[in-house]
């Protein structure tokens, strides 16, 4: 099946104070139909960037970006128009991208309208049955965003977002705005609406236990690229690159039945600036495990061999995916 998204180098350079920030510097990624993808990382790592960039609600400045197959990166607004109703980005912040002229009705029905699918009672129906779905009552539809709590303005936002059938959504930290009492519910929702109808999501997060709770498969950023990807269960279990096994080492254990003891990995020192990444390894000023080599040589991003797909840049980790000593490291 053709995926619903393939990001191919993807590359989101601007100028920003004191030189060219590089927000996104070559990401490649696919989602498939039907299927999770979890994109973690830092604060600055380029995780929203590459979200905003599929959809595009920012611009590439380079690489390609595929939906369903048509390529999307360079369409005018006006030929993507007709497009928009096969991909949406859920927010972090609902409150920022609900009208707060407008009703919850007017809200939902609003992409309906635009896309010409439903009007008038029609409309008004499957306003009803989308409140239904996000767990809310048939009168928020005459309510304004404002008379709603968070959580019910995120579901608001999903309902919106759903109402058109996209097949791919992007949700950039869906729930970190909410009241952490709320967040496991609108997490729930957004797994069973994607269980029933099935459509590819991006979920960006640096919420290590959504994304393994939500996520097939996993992809982990670092300033502006992608370091490791590879199946959820496997990620978890075998974490290959430094920098995710210091993201996971940090991450509580949802079930402490699987007796999942790691050590915990404390990273020196803050992201570097993405106006000017590190050379080498851009993870090298960080990395506990760095070597002279890592300093000068970038590490490729490898598929390492198994049926999962799993990819890792890193000069300490063999072909065979297993882990080399640093000493006994190729160097230059
Ligand atoms: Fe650390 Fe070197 Fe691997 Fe980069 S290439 S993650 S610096 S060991
Ligand atoms: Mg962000």
């Amino acid at each position: 099946a053709t995926p619903v998204l393939e990001l191919h180098g993807l590359e989101r350079h601007f100028a920003g104070h004191g030189g060219l920030v590089r927000a996104a510097d070559g990401v490649t990624l696919t989602v498939g139909k039907g299927e999770v993808v979890g994109l973690v990382g830092e604060s600055g790592s380029g995780k929203s960037t590459v979200g905003r960039c599929a959809v595009r609600l920012d611009e590439p400045t380079g690489g390609t970006i595929r939906i369903n197959g048509t390529d999307v990166t360079r369409l005018s607004r006006r030929a993507l128009r007709p497009l928009r109703k096969d991909f949406h980005l859920v927010f972090q912040d609902p409150s920022s991208s609900l009208d707060p002229r407008m009703t919850v009705g007017q809200i939902i029905a609003e992409p309906l309208r635009l896309h010409g699918i439903a009007k008038g009672d029609a409309a008004r129906a499957r306003v009803a049955e989308l409140l239904a779905q996000v767990g809310l009552r048939p009168e928020h539809a005459d309510r304004h965003p404002h008379e709603l709590s968070g959580g019910q303005r995120q579901r608001i936002s999903i309902a919106r977002a759903l109402s058109v059938d996209p097949d791919l959504l992007v949700a950039d930290e869906p729930t970190s705005a909410l009241d952490v009492s709320v967040q496991a519910s609108v997490l729930n929702l957004l797994a069973d609406l994607q269980r029933d109808r099935g459509f590819g999501c991006l979920f960006i997060t640096h919420d290590l236990a959504a994304v393994e709770f939500l996520a097939d498969r996993i992809a982990v950023m670092y300033l502006g690229q992608i370091v490791e990807q590879a199946p959820t269960v496997e990620l978890f279990a075998d974490p290959k690159h430094p920098y995710t096994q210091a993201l996971l080492s940090a991450a509580p254990v949802p079930d402490p039945a699987l007796q999942r003891t790691r050590e915990r990995i404390v990273l020196s020192g803050e992201l570097p600036s993405p106006l000017a990444p590190p050379p080498g390894c851009r993870f090298h000023t960080r990395c506990p495990l760095a070597v002279d080599r890592c300093r000068v040589e970038v590490p490729e991003l490898r598929t390492l061999p198994g049926d999962g797909g799993r990819e890792v840049s890193c000069h300490l980790v063999a072909d065979d995916g297993t882990a080399l000593d640093a000493a006994a490291a190729p160097t230059l």
